[in-house]
């Protein structure tokens, strides 16, 4: 089980939003999206960055590999200006725009809430007051150790931080993010076979590689001292909602899902940043560059 990396994951995020402040004040930089304006997003490219993430949407539907029943509620389109912020602060070392993108999650997560409760799930099998848990997608290892953060685990503090959309329509019985999913070392020869495949990266992979990528990729753990010691979390039937950064297939979320409900979670949905395919679109735009190595 990959350990290592998780155990920085929670002090990570949390120095991630320290660092980000302290940055800003030193060094101002320039727009993450167009490099000209003032950073961390100019006014011209934030503007564009929320056109393509105001309306939240359902993408279940169109993720081949996640119960189209099973709501996956998508902050925005992987397109333009909202994919090159989302790789800015994925990859190109510009955790200042987490603020941006925090808040676009935001969304996403407060539309899921209200269809979850509209649905009835939670007060189904959830007592009054029991917010959902949140529950971020881990990195793969090599990812992390490229990184040194977990995104979804940035981005979901962002997204349930106080004032936040979230914290507006929860009230005081605010959701928590618990980063207990973890991704499970893989054998040796999966790796190898990684290392063969690393020129193609996963969005080379058909569907099916992709979903057999990930099954049986991820486990339930604590971080820490507690995981070293073979402490489990317990999430006896409590409602709990996967949040990730960009949606492709939805085999990780699925996997991740799988994981969740083995320990006993109850999954209500999934929320994302960003979806690569969008209901009503026939040609999923896989041409887009994204990073769906984790
Ligand atoms: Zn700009």
């Amino acid at each position: 089980m990959w350990r290592d990396g998780r155990t920085y994951d929670a002090a990570a995020a949390a120095v991630a939003g320290t660092l980000t402040d302290a940055i800003e004040v030193i060094l101002p930089q320039p727009c993450a999206v167009c490099g000209l304006g003032r950073g961390p997003v100019c006014r011209v490219c934030r503007a564009l960055v929320h056109r393509w993430s105001a309306d939240p949407v359902n993408v279940a539907p169109v993720l081949p590999h996640w119960p189209s029943d099973r709501l996956c509620i998508a902050s925005g389109a992987y397109r333009h200006e909202f994919a090159r912020l989302i790789l800015a602060f994925k990859n190109g070392g510009r955790l200042d725009t987490a603020p941006v993108l925090g808040r676009a999650l935001g969304r996403g997560l407060a539309a899921l809430l209200r269809q979850v409760e509209g649905q009835g799930t939670q007060s189904s099998g959830a007592r009054a007051g029991q917010a959902p848990v949140i529950i971020p997608v881990p990195s793969s290892a090599r990812a992390f150790r490229r990184r040194g953060f977990v995104p979804s685990e940035v981005l979901a503090r962002r997204a349930t931080a106080p004032r936040s959309a979230l914290s507006a329509i929860q009230g005081s019985a605010r959701s928590k993010v618990a980063p207990v999913l973890m991704a499970r070392r893989r054998p040796t020869h999966a790796v190898l076979d990684s290392r063969v495949r690393r020129a193609v990266g996963q969005k080379g992979l058909s569907a099916r590689e992709r979903s057999a990528r990930a099954a049986s990729s991820m486990t339930i753990g604590l971080p820490g001292l507690a995981g070293v010691m073979g402490l489990r979390p317990d999430l006896g039937n409590r409602p709990c909602i996967l949040v990730d950064d960009v949606a492709t297939t939805g085999s990780t979320l699925r996997e991740s899902a799988r994981a969740v409900e083995a320990a006993g979670g109850r999954v209500v949905g999934a929320a994302v940043l960003a979806s690569v395919r969008l209901p009503g679109e026939n040609c999923p735009m896989f041409s887009a560059s994204h990073p769906a190595d984790g």
